[in-house]
């Protein structure tokens, strides 16, 4: 049977001789949970990376992403609602798609965190660009960090997947299939019932990464 616990934060993971314990804490206080094995996706702050004993420290990555939904009649009609646009400028780049059936736009800003926002990092953009950022008066800055691949992705009977596993800029746009690919390819493997599920996926899964297994 599958649980699923909402507002429910990890606090601690051990490995112990017959599985893992886990510390989860709600709002109605602490609980102490076991179970078998555990696949961690908590993400690039991950807390289950600790128990794997891989470095969690993350580095700024110089680049900040800002980011806004507006209504489709506030984009310039140089951008076709019907696609993704990806418009590359000096050291920024702007990505643009429909969101709520074309509705809305969904747009993100990257470029240098020093900035003090999307204006400024277009300022040598073309007009259409530039009236997009115009027509949108709301952005939600978002500092990006990173942090070097690891090819060891599991410790005994833990697991990491997706940005707590190997995090990727979104200049990549490429985390998130990161992250689902990983999940399928750990299903599989465990449904199999093979005797080490957790060894084949490391296998699968660090993709020819040397630094630290
Ligand atoms: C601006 C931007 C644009 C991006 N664009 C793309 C793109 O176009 N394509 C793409 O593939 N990827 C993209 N990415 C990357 C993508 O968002 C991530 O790689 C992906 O979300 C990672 O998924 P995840 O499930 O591993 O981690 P997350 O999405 O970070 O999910 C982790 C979850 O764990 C929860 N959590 C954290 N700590 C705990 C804890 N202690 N206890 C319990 N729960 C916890 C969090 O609340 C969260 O719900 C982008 C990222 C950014 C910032």
């Amino acid at each position: 049977m599958t649980e699923i616990l909402l507002g429910t934060e990890i606090r601690a993971v051990e490995e112990t001789a017959s599985g893992v314990a886990i510390e989860t804490v709600t709002d109605k206080g602490s609980e102490p949970v076991e179970g078998a094995w555990l696949a961690g996706c908590d993400g690039l702050r991950s807390v289950v990376r600790r128990a794997v004993k891989l470095p969690t420290a993350v580095a700024g990555a110089g680049l900040k992403a800002w980011r806004a939904v507006l209504p489709a009649s506030a984009v310039p009609s140089a951008f076709d609602m019907r696609e993704v646009t990806v418009w590359l400028g000096p050291k920024a780049h702007l990505v643009l798609y429909p969101v709520r059936k074309g509705r809305e736009a969904n747009v993100v800003i990257i470029g240098d965190d020093r900035v003090a926002g999307p204006a400024d990092v277009a300022e040598r953009w073309a007009a259409p660009a530039r009236e997009l950022i115009a027509a949108t008066p709301t952005w939600t800055p978002w500092t990006l960090h990173d942090r070097s691949p690891d090819a060891r992705l599991k410790r005994g009977r833990i697991a990491l997947l997706g940005d707590a596993a190997h995090a990727a800029l979104p200049s990549l746009a490429q985390g998130a299939a990161f992250a689902i690919e990983d999940a399928v390819v750990l299903a599989r493997l465990v449904a199999e019932g093979g005797p080490a599920p957790f060894d084949a996926y490391q296998e699968a899964r660090s993709c020819g990464w040397r630094n630290s297994r």
